[in-house]
């Protein structure tokens, strides 16, 4: 004998389950790439610390198994032109954790600034460390990632850098899911120079949330241009809000589907092979240089989320 109230609770219960959007069953897989190896930060110098901090970005990814990619930039491991110990030894941790790192430049600098063999001769100027510690684990550098995502302001500047690359083997590292997380990593950076350990929680939590947005909103960019949710590429960069914090951001992926993918793996998606004439100053996401090369409505680009002014103050940073 059933009541009418337990019949509603099982009727609400089936609709419930079946009313569920579809989303929640899509498989998703994400490569997960930190840029500014060893470290991007403003106010540890100790090569200790980059040490720790490295230890704490390298065990969140291992908690959750990502097989995650870092571009290097080799200048990081000088002080005052000299080979520091310590830096090398954060470097060497990606490394023994089996982790792959790609070639970021020697000296970051910006493409769009630089004549092209400067440029060039820094690339392979930042090949040189990367190349001894991979062949430990008789690994290759396959990898390119450009500083401030600069391609070439121009095509004539593009092609010759594709060139180039392509000549020396290395495979351009795409960024789908590009983002303002390098703001928060300022602002959370300021907040930990003014011992405010409140803020840096606030910080970080604002950060993951912001993440997932725009990880939500380029899952619909990608929908958009090619009808189907592509592999995606993610970047963060090798910093304090991520050795804090990353392990709560790789949480909030998985609960949304994520499957952890290699580079190598997510480049196999036929969407890379895209066209890309895109020659803007902006570093975007690929997603948005394959909209412009396909000429797509201006539309297309609305609702990306934004960082907000609060986090920007935070940061010190005019705008986006
Ligand atoms: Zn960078």
């Amino acid at each position: 004998m059933f009541s009418k109230e337990i019949i509603v609770l099982v009727l609400i219960f089936f609709l419930s389950v079946n009313s569920l959007p579809q989303q929640d069953s899509i498989k998703r897989f994400i490569a997960v790439t930190f840029d500014d190896l060893p470290m991007n930060t403003k106010y540890l110098e100790d090569g200790s610390q980059w040490i720790e901090q490295t230890e704490k970005i390298i065990s969140a990814i291992k908690k959750f198994n990502i097989p995650a990619i870092g571009f290097v930039n080799e200048y990081k491991l000088y002080v005052n032109d000299v080979l520091d110990s310590s830096r090398l030894k954060a470097l060497q941790l990606w490394v023994d954790a089996d982790l792959e790192l790609g070639n970021h430049t020697y000296s970051h600098p910006d493409y769009h600034n630089t004549e092209n063999e400067t440029f060039f001769a820094d690339i392979i100027k930042g090949e040189k460390i990367i190349k001894e510690l991979l062949s430990q684990k008789n690994k290759k550098l396959h990898y390119f990632r450009h500083p401030f995502l600069h391609t070439g302001n121009s095509l004539e500047k593009k092609i010759a850098l594709q060139d180039f690359l392509s000549e020396h083997n290395y495979t351009i590292a795409p960024v789908t899911i590009d983002n303002g997380e390098w703001i928060y990593a300022r602002a959370y950076e300021n907040a930990y120079n003014k011992n405010d350990l409140e803020l840096m929680k606030q910080i970080g939590n604002e950060y993951v949330g912001y993440m997932i947005d725009k990880t939500n909103y380029f899952e619909n960019q990608s929908v958009k241009l090619f009808g189907r949710e592509i592999n995606q590429i993610l970047l963060v960069h090798a910093n304090m809000i991520n050795a804090d914090c990353f392990d709560e951001l790789a949480e909030a992926l998985m609960q949304r589907n994520y499957s952890f993918i290699s580079l190598k793996e997510a480049l196999t998606d036929t969407a890379y092979q895209s066209e890309d004439t895109f020659t803007g100053r902006g570093g975007i996401s690929w997603l948005h240089r394959w909209g412009y090369s396909r000429k797509v409505d201006k539309s297309f680009y609305a609702g990306e989320p934004e960082v907000p002014k609060s986090i920007m103050d935070f940061a010190g940073v005019e705008s986006e």
